[in-house]
């Protein structure tokens, strides 16, 4: 098992270079006979996260944080591990890094035929990324099912209420708006009976105070899809999508018929198109790629204007680059 942590800022040695620290991660898992293999391994390694060979004599700083991430999957799969857990691997990072990363990670898992745990809060990446999905309240697993199954009601509430968090872009979509009120309970002291039970708008529909006194079973909605919740079957059968696509008003906003909706999360329509193989994700790299070389230069910039003005012994706020 090997792991993507959350924050590639802090997850290399500030004072290796990138190709000693992929390189020591090969020798932990005995992968290569000698140095020389190990080197050649650690090469193959950076063109797999599409790094350029270069990048082996680059010390941290010299990354951007997309760059650096890339490193932390090359380091994930470099012992050719058979389950790799990527913990929000993507959260730290600008939009369009996110995109060519998260298509790394999918291109790799494909290629090696890797499990990959996946975890975050971006249902979008979520269903985007995963066959499977566990949704999970307060250390419960809450509800579980294919993607499918998970972004289609009958839903959790919980997992209605993020769905409805989900800003879209889309003006020809509603979406269900649902406030959920109340703290967020301690996982260390949960609350009786349902872990949801202190927000949840449901609750009043469930006879008995079930859901305050007693922990819910977990219902077998069918096809492997699960939910813990005291609801009934009739309830959960008039679930709506949370969101649905609004033809009276993209007629009148003049979109036509036929333009490609409801591929957003929550919406009960076909699920968006996975890409199928590494050219799939060639835009995405490029923005990605873009984005990445603009910060590095940036950030080379930063160091030795620093350099030059701590020989000059110039004293100047941290910042002296600007973006346009
Ligand atoms: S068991 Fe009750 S409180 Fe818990 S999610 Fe279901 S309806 Fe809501």
């Amino acid at each position: 098992i090997q792991m993507v942590f959350q924050n590639p800022f802090d997850t290399l040695n500030p004072s290796h270079t990138v190709g000693s620290q992929i390189i020591r991660t090969l020798e932990k898992f005995n992968v290569g006979k000698n140095v020389a293999e190990r080197r050649q391994r650690m090469l193959e390694l950076l063109d797999l996260v599409k790094l350029p060979r270069a990048f082996e004599t680059r010390k941290p700083r010299q990354l951007s944080g997309g760059q650096k991430q890339r490193i932390g999957v090359a380091r994930a799969f470099a012992g050719d591990a058979k389950v790799v857990v990527a913990d929000e691997p993507v959260s730290a990072l600008d939009v369009s890094v996110q995109a060519a990363v998260t298509e790394l990670l999918m291109d790799i898992q494909r290629k090696n035929k890797t499990t990959m745990l996946f975890i975050s809060h971006d249902l979008s990446v979520v269903r985007y990324i995963a066959d499977r999905v566990v949704v999970m309240y307060l250390g419960y697993i809450v509800e579980q099912g294919t993607t499918d199954q998970i972004f289609s009601p009958p839903y959790h509430p919980y997992t209605e209420a993020l769905l409805s968090a989900i800003p879209i872009a889309d003006t020809s979509v509603v979406k269900k708006h649902i406030v959920l009120e109340g703290d967020i309970p301690s996982a260390m002291n949960p609350p009786t009976g349902c872990p949801f039970q202190t927000r949840c708008g449901y609750k009043k529909l469930v006879p008995d105070n079930l859901c305050e006194t007693k922990v819910p079973p977990v219902k077998n909605l069918g096809g492997g899809h699960t939910s813990l919740c005291w609801l009934s079957d009739d309830v959960l059968a008039k679930m709506e999508p949370v969101i649905k696509f609004d033809k009276e008003h993209a007629a009148h906003e003049g979109v036509p018929d036929d333009a490609p909706h409801g591929v957003g999360p929550g919406f009960a329509g076909a699920p968006p198109q996975r890409p199928d193989g590494k050219n799939a994700s060639a835009e995405a790299d490029a923005i990605g790629e873009r984005v990445e070389e603009n910060d590095a230069v940036l950030k080379a910039r930063r160091h030795e204007v620093r350099d030059e003005d701590s020989e000059a012994g110039v004293a100047r706020p941290k910042d002296t680059t600007r973006r346009h």
